[in-house]
């Protein structure tokens, strides 16, 4: 066998399977040839002598006999030729049938991962039948479409950082400029801008940082039972003199003998910080904020922020939670607002097994968002 057609034996599975098939055939032939050339003379003798026995002794019937027996083997070599040429022949129609049905889809998936690994991530394969080939060919493009998906989703995020991180450095940039310039006076008002600027920016790559932890699930959480009702009580404590300052009041809706939740408490204290924060950063003055806590079901606690500010139109409502995502995007980034915490604060209460969502009637109507948490 030339070394050629050796490597092309052992890396196509076409044929592989066309030399088990062979194989199989040669080893069947052989033991078959085997075992007539074994059998036949002691059963053609017994035969023979049982004929004798019944039509007594016939002159001549030595070399009839031999006579009969060559001619027997002949019929009997002719009969194995012939079935073994017609074995040939179907193993090698049916190998073609087999490796066309079985090597052509793995082939396909073998040059679209090429093509993927490429970076061609819309690649996908036709998926025929449901044997296991084609719930291979499933699974695949189950795993392209992942990985397009993946891939979008970094491309965005590198596309939305440097949005993001382009408009405080043109401004810090500016304000250099205006003073190198002497446009801008150097005092302490032009500084405070700068270091406005500097402060964002850092808030920026914080939100990045803990995005990117929360995204990775890369935290652990420590839940343990907890009074939500204390907690609630705490955040509004810390924040109370903010909506004092801006005129906005802050209500708490809390039943006596809430029963724990089960959730770590920094987490939890970072989504009410985040729900309240936003309330009261969409809230004009004299609004209200309103927290509300409630057993939901015998399983959940409902914890709900409603304020009477400015309320979500309906298209935007469904975006809320995706990440840079903005209603207002003038206004969100003049309170400092990224479009990143709603993001953080669905995948940590996600990670306790709850679910958040937000309703507003709409436009300048007020807005709810609301969360729940498993019991203790
Ligand atoms: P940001 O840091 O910009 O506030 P968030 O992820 O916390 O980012 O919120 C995303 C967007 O959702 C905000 O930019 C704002 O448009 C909208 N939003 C969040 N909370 C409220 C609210 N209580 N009332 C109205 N709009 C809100």
């Amino acid at each position: 066998m030339s070394e050629g057609l050796f490597s092309k034996l052992k890396t196509r599975l076409g044929w592989k399977l066309m030399a088990s098939y062979l194989i199989v055939i040669l080893v069947g032939v052989v033991t078959l040839v085997v075992a007539v050339e074994a059998a036949i003379p002691t059963a053609f003798n017994r035969h023979l002598l049982g004929m004798q026995q019944m039509i007594g002794s016939v002159h001549g019937m030595e070399e009839m006999s031999s006579d009969l027996f060559t001619n027997f083997r002949a019929a009997v070599t002719e009969s194995l030729l012939v079935s073994t040429t017609t074995a040939l022949v179907s193993a090698l129609i049916v190998s073609l049938f087999v490796s066309r049905r079985v090597v052509t889809p793995i082939r396909q998936m073998m040059e679209a991962s090429q093509r993927i690994a490429a970076g061609r991530y819309q690649e996908r394969v036709e998926v025929a039948g449901t044997d296991e080939l084609g719930q291979l060919a499933h699974s695949f493009n189950q795993m392209a479409a992942t990985l397009e998906q993946t891939e979008a989703m970094r491309r965005d995020l590198i596309a939305n950082v440097a949005h993001e991180l382009r408009t405080p450095l043109a401004s810090i940039k500016g304000y250099m400029e205006g003073m190198i310039d002497g446009v801008l006076p150097a005092e302490s008002d032009t500084y405070q801008q700068i270091y406005h600027e500097a402060d964002r920016l850092q808030r920026l790559v914080n939100d990045l940082q803990e995005l990117s932890r929360v995204e990775a699930g890369a935290f652990e959480l420590k839940r343990r039972p907890l009074a939500v009702a204390e907690l609630v009580q705490q955040t509004a404590a810390r924040l109370r003199p903010q909506f004092e300052e801006k005129g906005v009041s802050l209500t708490l809706n809390i039943p006596p003998g809430l029963p724990l939740a089960h959730a770590d408490e920094d987490r939890l204290n970072q989504v009410l910080l985040n729900l309240a924060g936003n309330a009261l950063q969409y809230t004009p003055s004299g609004g209200t904020v309103t927290v509300t806590a409630q057993v939901q079901n015998p399983t959940d606690l409902l914890i709900s922020i409603h304020d009477t500010g400015v309320g979500i139109s309906a298209e935007h409502l469904p975006h809320l939670f995706n990440r840079f995502y903005r209603v207002d995007k003038s206004r969100s980034r003049a309170g400092g607002g990224s479009g990143i915490g709603l993001t953080i604060a669905k995948h940590l209460v996600e990670a306790h097994g709850g679910h958040i969502r937000a309703e507003s009637p709409g436009d300048g109507q007020g807005s709810t968002f609301s969360f729940s948490l498993p019991l203790a």
